[in-house]
């Protein structure tokens, strides 16, 4: 009786073990590809050596498109093509000028001016400034605002492990920090970095305006210069400042995503979308953010090619156009991805820089589904990566989510040098390791290989 029990549980066990062996050969092949023959480094280098920066509507972003197609058609790509969407022109304009006043003394600040922000105009401005640590702190001195330069100093919070957690807490004050001082009556406002980094580098990044209130001139500080500015705030001197920025928002440009694709041997007409963002702010390469995850992509189409993979289903990959200010790309993807009704069964992103793989965040339809991803976790560990949990995704397949229901992916690397370079003048090619990279390409394309062949 207990024999005949076990009998069709050990076929089943047998059947697995003899497919997770199929899976780790073939995981294992693809990681021998990518770590011995990869071209996501070398991708990476050209991306950031010969566009750079890539800000949405800039010439540089029309050199990144045409890098892409490059790059996908020699991936292997079956077919490389343009998606057409209109994307914000903000300009940085001439460098920024800013600094503070002690007993008549000068004291420089280093700014960056916040992307879609408004100059100052070419007087700048020049005002007192007010220390504000919080938007608690905002509301209850919102009768000394009026006529000053407010500076926040709210602190990325050193206590979370997983530093997006950080980021995602203290970028409220980059968004929409403007507009709340500007309903007081601010001038302009100074933003401490979002960062934890031991260097002076500004962080820029996207901000929007309620257009309620007036379009005040906003720019991110350094983290030793906001301590100093801090530090004098504090001491309760009379402080005034300066600011002078001369950014502009100039009218919408046309820009695309860039995609490639191989197509489904099965199933042509069910999707798979790989992607990260091409765009990328000014003042660096774009390197980690998000140039590793468009070389990772890449790539992930690459080995499938190079090592004779015949995908059941279409694998698409996707440099997605505008993620930074205005996530124009992803939109317009999810949006004639539905209007053609076309059928997206799973989409991978990856936007969290080129660092060592953790693990991978899900956003699945149902528990099982997780469940089943889960089952995969052994296969994983000898890539380094161990956790396969609930919750994640991206900002450029959010919108798939949202138009068709897509399960999503979002790849976790390790997160603690991440926001020390994010936005950042230290964004570029030299601090992206090339095993880190190639690594996090090892576990996509594995994970890529598993949903083709298992489904969700
Ligand atoms: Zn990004």
């Amino acid at each position: 009786m207990l024999r005949k029990l076990f009998t069709p549980v050990l076929a089943l066990l047998a059947g697995s073990a003899m497919a997770q062996s199929d899976d780790s050969l073939m995981i294992r092949n693809i990681a021998d590809e990518i770590l011995v023959n990869g071209k996501a480094y070398e991708n990476l280098r050209v991306l950031c050596k010969t566009v750079g920066g890539r800000v949405a509507g800039s010439p540089q972003m029309l050199k990144a498109e045409s890098w892409g197609v490059k790059a996908l058609q020699a991936a292997g790509a079956d077919k490389v093509w343009l998606q057409e969407c209109m994307v914000p022109h903000w300009v940085r304009g001439a460098k920024e000028e800013a600094y503070y006043l002690i007993d008549g003394k000068k004291i420089a600040l280093n700014v960056l001016a916040l992307g879609n922000s408004m100059g100052s105009g070419p007087k700048g401005v020049s005002a007192p400034i007010i220390l504000i640590n919080s938007f608690e702190e905002l509301e209850k001195r919102k009768d000394e605002i009026k006529g000053k330069i407010v500076f926040y100093n709210y602190k990325f919070n050193s206590k979370f492990v997983k530093t997006f957690q950080s980021y995602g807490d203290a970028s409220r004050y980059r968004g929409t920090g403007a507009s709340r001082a500007a309903k007081y009556g601010a001038l302009a406002v100074l933003v401490r970095s979002m960062s934890h980094s031991t260097d002076n580098h500004p962080h820029t990044g996207a901000m929007n305006y309620d257009t309620t209130y007036s379009k005040i001139p906003a720019a991110a500080v350094g983290l030793e210069d906001a301590d100093k500015l801090a530090a004098a705030l504090a001491a309760n001197k009379k402080v005034s400042g300066f600011l002078k920025t001369n950014a502009q928002m100039l009218p919408d440009e046309k820009g695309h995503n860039v995609i490639g694709e191989l197509i489904g041997t099965e199933h042509p007409e069910q999707i798979i979308t790989i992607g990260g963002h091409l765009d990328s702010w000014d003042p660096a390469e774009g390197a980690h953010d998000d140039g590793a995850g468009c070389v990772h992509s890449i790539e992930v189409l690459r080995v499938l090619k190079a090592i004779g993979y015949k995908p059941k289903n279409t694998i698409r990959i996707v440099l997605f156009a505008n993620e930074e200010n205005g996530l124009r790309g992803g939109t317009a993807y999810a949006k004639e991805a539905k209007e053609k009704g076309e059928k997206h069964i799973f989409a991978l992103e990856s936007d969290a820089g080129g660092f060592t793989p953790r693990g991978f965040g899900f956003s699945l339809a149902n528990p099982s589904q997780l469940q089943k991803v889960q089952t995969w976790a052994d296969l994983f560990k000898p890539y380094g990566v161990f956790e396969l949990t609930n919750g994640g995704g991206g900002a450029d397949i959010g919108p798939l989510k949202g138009a068709l229901g897509t399960p999503l992916a979002g790849f976790v690397p390790d997160s603690q040098r991440y926001f020390d370079i994010h936005h950042a003048k230290s964004d570029v090619f030299e601090n992206v390791n090339k095993r880190e990279l190639e690594l996090g390409a090892v576990n996509m394309a594995a994970l890529i290989y598993l949903i083709d062949k298992y489904g969700l």
